[in-house]
């Protein structure tokens, strides 16, 4: 697949039946597999042959789906997870330990902050959080002798701050260690950050990609080309031995392009279990196979609505990357050329209690905890995702308590337009 473009890559990737076997991805809603002889499932167990003995572990239609997704990001593998908190959770853990450090972008997702700062932290993992819009010196001074990763998101939810991939890249390479970037709300059809330098990518595949809020899932992709051997002392894991594995070396076994995602699978998914379910797997599948006729059109209505706000005198900002005049269009422009996403951020003049009058007057906007719908639907992150945090992580992450954060679906524009008028009207 890997000559087609991108659109037949959505629709066709990751699963060619043979002759006479399903047109669609078939649902394999099994636990376990059967076996002829111990010999052939003790191959298996011992990573010395590929093929499946127990859903936890690995899964026909998981990973057809993984291997669109893989295909997508021009990655060398993918895994699916439970949700997108275990996919970034995954990430970090396969590679940080007990003492380890992250570097992570202070602009990140709610659950993904608190991941890193209060439960990893348990874990004896620190971090750093910087600035998206910290110069090169300002992200080289994070950096500790045990740094193992650093992390940011493509375009930060809520934030919608755009991460400098190539300058975050460049920067973690000169210390050794990959950048991982959370890429859920461009998806690869608007985004594909290898192609900037980034090492692995995560998706809370519960978005865009499946699309139609029916799935909560993620996705880990591996570009294949961050040289592990080449810092083998920061990552013991990949380039020692693993004596739950009889003493595999994953890089030396996999190579480059399968060691992360074999460990990952091995290891963290052996021992934590954050499995999709086969079926989960499959509506996530229906939703790519029109991701790429989706994004645009969330595009479109994004745009649309970030200009009628940015008009109306009852808004006090708006926040769109790819709005002109935006602090980060520029970025915006040269990483995602075709635009990001739907989502559009906007402080409503008043605050919390504008902000509340306007979410209450909308008739087609519904109030969700969720983003990245074909259904449009808006909320105030400060009471409700990001509740969690202090007024000074708040301000930190760029989330003033007036904000509201509404995700563009693909109505129809004009509508979308008329039902913003009339609730601003409102208050
Ligand atoms: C929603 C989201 C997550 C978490 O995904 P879940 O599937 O809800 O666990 C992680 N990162 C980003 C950018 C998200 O929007």
């Amino acid at each position: 697949m890997s000559n087609y473009g991108i659109n037949t890559k959505c629709v066709q990737g990751g699963y060619t039946p043979g002759n006479g076997e399903p047109r669609q991805i078939p649902i394999i809603q099994s636990t376990t597999f059967k076996y002829d002889t111990s010999e052939d499932m003790g191959k298996l167990f011992d990573l010395e042959a590929s093929g499946y003995f127990y859903t936890r572990l690995q899964n026909p239609t998981n990973d057809y789906v993984a291997a669109k997704i893989a295909e997508l990001e021009g990655g060398s593998a993918a895994m699916l997870t439970s949700s997108g908190q275990a996919a970034n959770f995954f990430a970090l853990f396969n590679i940080c330990e007990c003492g380890s450090h992250i570097v992570a972008s202070s602009s990140i997702y709610g659950g993904t902050f608190n991941l890193i700062a209060v439960t990893m932290a348990k874990m004896g993992i620190e971090v750093t959080f910087v600035s998206p819009d910290s110069t090169e010196e300002e992200l080289h001074a994070a950096f500790k002798d045990n740094t193992r990763a650093m992390f940011g998101e493509t375009i930060a939810n809520p934030a919608l701050t755009v991460l400098d991939i190539e300058k975050f890249a460049k920067v973690a390479h000169e210390h050794g260690v990959p950048l991982i970037v959370d890429n859920t709300f461009p998806t690869p059809v608007n985004c594909r950050p290898f192609e900037w330098g980034a090492d692995i990518v995560t998706h809370a595949t519960t978005k865009y990609m499946d699309g139609h809020g029916a799935a909560v899932g993620g996705a880990i992709v591996d570009s294949g080309k961050f040289d592990w051997m080449a810092h083998a002392d920061k990552f013991p894991g990949l380039c020692t031995p693993d004596e739950s594995y009889h003493g595999i070396t994953y890089v030396e076994k996999f190579g480059n392009a399968g060691a992360f995602i074999t460990k990952c699978t091995a290891q963290l998914m052996r021992d934590f279990g954050c499995i999709p379910s086969p079926q989960n797997s499959f509506i996530l599948n229906l939703g790519l196979e029109s991701l790429h006729v989706r994004m645009p059109r969330h595009v479109e209505n994004g745009l649309a609505v970030a200009k009628f706000l940015k008009e109306s005198d009852k808004v006090a900002s708006v926040t769109y990357p790819g709005l002109e005049g935006d602090k980060y269009y520029e970025l915006s422009k040269k990483y995602m050329p075709n635009g990001g996403c739907g989502v559009v951020s906007f402080e409503l003049k008043g605050g919390r209690a504008a902000a509340e009058k306007f979410m209450k007057n909308l008739k087609l906007a519904a109030i969700e905890t969720h983003v990245a719908d074909a259904r449009t639907c808006c909320l105030n992150p400060a009471t409700s995702t990001h509740r969690q945090l202090t007024p000074k992580q708040l301000e930190e992450a760029g989330i003033p308590e007036g904000l509201v954060r509404m995700s563009c679906g693909i109505e129809d524009k004009n509508d979308l337009v008329a039902d913003i008028a009339q609730a601003l009207d409102a208050i």
